[in-house]
């Protein structure tokens, strides 16, 4: 049988554009279906990259609110959120033609609009054409989730927060994970008085306890308002604001902005999986082996719409993998789910790797061994403004080898890539112990732990 394509993708984010561009690379016939008007997906478009920016940003407010500690007196701590949000969105659209360019250079044919499966190796575009492919991988990601609450068509979620032209007054942000702490983060400290409304006593749930402490107190020294136990119930347009309203009847405002980052859901609607046969599972996700193959021979899933870690260099790892071996011979080649660095861009960030400290006790029991290690930065040593530093390595046997790494504080997102590079080849503490320090550093920490 001859197909239109050697590989199809439905969706041009992170996950399908890796794959093709590697595939492309191999000489395999692609084309990429995508159904927003740019390519990129969500990191590039509304998640780590405008993200990241905003990061940035908040960065720069923090550094000039310590200027005066370093010797600079009277900086301006004036935030133009406009000009700024103009900035982000020229420099992301200049990363959307250059993935268009690196398509073209890899020979990937792309095509604007909605795909559908309507067989196992045949994709509907826009209900009014047919493209045929030996195989196609579902790369769709997904989308925000928003409660049924009353109310709810006043509030915005995280692609609306990329989308503020002007800067909130005030801001609610309802959620725990770590989009929600990133954004109350940032926006506090660009000068927008946050809330920060969580169901429970702590945020960050999964994470290693001790992150998750530490942030939480930094954050509020920083002014945000953590309201514990708050699940929201309702919100309330009033003259002036937004209120909401929790289920135990506590009523929290005025807001200008409510952003709700309580989870994402998988984007399979409209997909067209039943017309081949394929389930999801109970959370909506595309089960998929080890290879991101579906229950059928022909179709793949990968990126956040398999529910594996939901990441864009996860994405990314798993398509390059997947086109390494079908296209290139590379036999067994595929996508290590375990020991996957990440980062948490709050303020300050958090670094983490490996098993948590409960995770490791449950899997190893009393062979586990914690290092921890809490100090105040050399940085901060000369401002008023003193965020701390914390550290953990957990280890396991007689070796002590490194299951786990988790650390918060000023650099840690930069600090966590080579420790994680280490983790992974099984270095025990002796081998941290062994490396020669780097001073004056905060890493240097994680090499002297005693
Ligand atoms: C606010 C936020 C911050 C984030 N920050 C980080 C971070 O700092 N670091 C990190 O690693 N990850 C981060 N992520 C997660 C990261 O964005 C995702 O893990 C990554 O984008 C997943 O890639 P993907 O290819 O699976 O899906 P996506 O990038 O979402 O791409 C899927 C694409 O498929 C398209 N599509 C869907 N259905 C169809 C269809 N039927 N036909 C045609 N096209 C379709 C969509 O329009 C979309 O463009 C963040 C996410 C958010 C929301």
């Amino acid at each position: 049988m001859t197909f239109d394509y050697d590989l199809i993708s439905i969706g041009g984010g992170s996950g399908g554009i890796a794959t093709l561009n590697r595939a492309g690379m191999y000489g395999a016939k692609c084309l990429l279906i995508e159904r927003d008007p740019v390519l990129g997906g969500t990191c590039v478009n509304r998640g780590c990259v405008p993200k990241k920016a905003m990061w940035y940003a908040a960065g720069v407010s923090h550094a000039l609110q310590d200027a005066g500690d370093y010797g600079f007196p009277e900086a301006s701590t004036q935030f133009d959120w406009g000009e700024f949000v103009e900035k982000r969105e020229f420099y992301i659209k200049n990363i959307n033609k250059a993935y268009e360019h690196y398509l073209g250079k890899n020979t990937v044919d792309f095509t604007h609009g909605h795909a559908k499966l309507v067989g196992p190796n045949t994709v509907s575009i826009d209900g009014q054409r047919e493209v045929t492919a030996e195989r196609i991988i579902l790369a769709p990601g997904g989308s925000p989730v928003m409660p049924d609450v009353p109310g709810i068509e006043h509030c915005i979620n995280s692609d609306g927060f990329f989308e503020l032209k002007e800067q909130p007054e005030s801001a609610l942000v309802v959620g725990a994970g770590y989009i929600a702490v990133e954004l109350a983060g940032l926006l506090q400290a660009l000068g927008t008085p946050t809330t920060l409304a969580i169901r429970h006593d702590s945020f960050l749930r999964g994470f290693d306890d001790m992150l998750s402490g530490q942030l939480m107190q930094a954050m509020e020294n920083d002014g945000v308002d953590v309201q514990k136990r708050f699940t929201t119930a309702s919100i309330e347009k009033r003259d002036d604001g937004l209120y909401a309203t929790s289920e135990s009847g506590e009523t929290i405002g005025p807001y200008s902005s409510v952003i709700m980052a309580i989870g994402r859901k998988p984007a399979t609607d409209a997909l067209g999986l039943e017309s081949v046969g394929i389930a999801t599972d109970e959370r909506g996700y595309i089960p998929v082996d080890e290879w991101q193959t579906t229950s059928v021979p022909s179709i793949y899933a990968l990126g956040d719409v398999t529910g594996q870690a939901e990441l864009t260099p996860v994405a990314i790892a798993a398509g390059r993998r997947l086109s390494d071996r079908i296209f290139n011979g590379q036999t067994g080649r595929k996508m290590d789910y375990n020991t996957i660095a990440t980062v948490v861009f709050s303020h300050p960030p958090i670094g983490t790797v490996g098993l948590t400290e409960a995770e490791a006790k449950e899997q190893y029991g009393d062979e586990v061994k914690v290092y921890n290690t809490q100090f105040t930065p050399m940085y901060a040593a000369f401002t008023e403004h003193k965020t701390k530093t914390a550290m953990k390595l957990i280890v396991t046997g007689q070796d002590e080898r490194i299951v786990g790494c988790h650390m918060i504080g000023r650099d840690s997102d930069e600090m966590l890539q080579g420790f994680a590079v280490a983790i992974r080849m099984g270095a025990t503490k002796s081998d941290f112990d062994d490396t020669v320090a780097i001073h004056p550093t905060s890493g240097e920490e994680l090499v002297t732990l005693r």
